[in-house]
């Protein structure tokens, strides 16, 4: 869905026309995500038509910001250098009550302590010079 670059070292996604509202909208403490008006279907971010009935009237929409973990991994060694001081760290995919699902870091919960299922809130933390990066943390 990304292409990466780096920004101050850090993998970062870079922007384009199908991917920068989500990411502008962090920004702002928003989760945006996707919908489609044709079907009613949510969809994760960088959809370019609905993957339900193929409409191409897909629309930006905020979530409310509140899921639950879906699944996680829990990263013991790290394939770009810097994620070295984080590890170990999760990665969740988180899904929305809206139904889409993201993958993020949870945050404020020891990763022990991660439990599929466990009701989380979005939160944004900012990476590099202010890039917000949405993270969730236990509801
Ligand atoms: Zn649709």
């Amino acid at each position: 869905m990304y292409d990466i670059t780096r920004t101050l070292g850090w993998p970062m996604p870079v922007l384009n026309e199908l991917n920068r509202p989500h990411f502008d909208a962090m920004a702002e403490g928003k989760v945006l995500v996707q919908h489609c008006p044709d079907c009613a279907t949510w969809l994760a971010p960088g959809a370019f038509l609905c993957e339900s009935c193929g409409s191409t009237g897909v629309q930006w929409r905020q979530a409310s910001g509140r899921g639950e973990i879906y699944s996680y991994v829990v990263m013991h060694r790290t394939f770009d250098p810097a994620f070295e001081a984080m590890v170990p760290y999760n990665v969740c995919l988180i899904e929305l009550e809206e139904g889409p699902r993201l993958l993020a870091n949870v945050v404020g919960v020891a990763n022990a302590d991660l439990t599929i299922g466990s009701p989380v809130q979005a939160t944004f933390e900012s990476v590099g010079e202010g890039l917000p990066l949405l993270k969730f943390k236990p509801a």
